[in-house]
């Protein structure tokens, strides 16, 4: 059932969902960027029982609240399950999503348009990164970072410290290798769309 929209929220919320695990810049220049487009953000971290992420849902939490402390319309929370029934409850406006290049586009678009037609009145709204940022994703973050290459410039400071204590005690971080983490991505947007 569409919302109803008769009390309508106040102050446009985005949600922003996805895994963040890690987050990265390019998430980061996403959530800055909507942060000025809407009253408030909420970077909504999919809770995913069936993966085996490097960072948990909690310290994934952890991170983005501390990278993002200085940003009072900026918050955090998890979700599980259809992300359509967490913006109703949330009374979010809009869905954001990040679009790097054109083979996220076809995914997203079928995402965006189902979740339309689970919920009518829910908008997606697609936010380019700055170009610097096009080409990195969690996946590839965790893969360059579990062969020893430098991950600084590309995730936040917290985040690079956060994988080296991981490292430091044994964690390589589930994922690291190219086809799991794949997976990984592209099962937490499913469940997040639908
Ligand atoms: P998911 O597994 O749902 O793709 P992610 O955490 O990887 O979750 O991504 C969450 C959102 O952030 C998605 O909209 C994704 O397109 C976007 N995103 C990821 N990396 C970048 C990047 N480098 N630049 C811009 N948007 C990005």
């Amino acid at each position: 059932m569409p919302i109803d929209r008769t009390d309508p929220p106040t102050g446009r919320l985005a949600l922003f969902p996805g895994s963040f695990d890690p987050l990265t810049n390019g998430h980061v220049d996403i959530v800055l960027r909507s942060a000025h487009l809407f009253e408030r953000v909420l970077i909504a971290v999919l809770v995913n029982p069936d993966k085996k992420p490097l960072f948990t849902p909690p310290e994934r939490v952890e991170i983005i609240r501390q990278v993002f402390r200085e940003y009072p319309n900026v918050e955090v929370d998890t979700f599980a399950g259809l992300l359509v029934d967490y913006a109703r409850r949330t009374r979010a406006s809009a869905i954001v999503r990040g679009l790097r290049a054109v083979s996220d586009f076809e995914y997203e678009f079928q995402m965006a348009l189902m979740n339309r037609h689970l919920e009518p009145t829910l908008e997606t709204v697609f936010m380019m990164p700055a170009e610097q940022y096009t080409y990195l994703s969690s996946r590839l973050i965790k893969e360059v970072f579990s062969l020893g290459g430098e991950v600084r410039g590309l995730v936040p400071p917290i985040v690079e410290e956060r994988m080296r204590r991981k490292q430091g005690a044994g964690v390589q971080g589930a994922g690291a290798q190219g086809a799991g983490a794949g997976a990984q991505g592209a099962g937490a947007g499913a469940q997040g769309a639908g």
